[in-house]
């Protein structure tokens, strides 16, 4: 079993343990991703794709941040960006924290279905770092000319 499945595999086994455990059928997380799209989604090896997050309506590259299928799940149908914490281990509903929630008002995946674009409303800063976008701070040089 690659790893990919394994944690797919875990992913499964929380839903089905907390659905079970509860009957709590039409909570967030209790049904899965539509075949459909999973279908089309190319994962790394640990089951994941790259998501993309820009500002809807004016462009700005806002983070990066990874989700499996569950995580695009639960994005999709609550309309609150949410993401697999590598670091952590766990699902992460942005701005459950920090405050700086993000509404989203479109998703795609790219041309292979190797990553997620979603355009969200930013609420505040995207970064952990409280600047407005992951890539603000540490710009550089580029030093040849076409
Ligand atoms: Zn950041």
């Amino acid at each position: 079993m690659t790893p990919g499945l394994g944690l797919r595999g875990a992913a499964a086994g929380r839903q089905g343990a907390a659905a079970g455990a509860a009957g709590r059928c039409g909570t967030i997380g209790h049904m899965a991703l539509d075949p459909k799209i999973a279908d089309r989604l190319k994962r790394t090896p640990d089951g994941l794709v790259p998501a993309i997050v820009q500002q809807h309506d004016t462009g700005e590259v806002l983070m990066l941040a990874w989700m499996d299928d569950e995580a695009l799940h639960r994005t999709l149908t609550t309309g609150r960006a949410t993401y697999w914490s590598r670091s952590r281990g766990e699902y992460w509903v942005k701005g459950d924290t920090s405050g700086h929630v993000q509404w989203v008002r479109h998703v795609a995946l790219d041309c292979d279905g190797d990553t997620v674009l979603l355009k969200v409303d930013q609420v505040g800063a995207a970064c952990h770092t409280g600047d407005r976008t992951c890539f603000d701070a540490d710009v550089l040089d580029v030093t040849g000319a076409p």
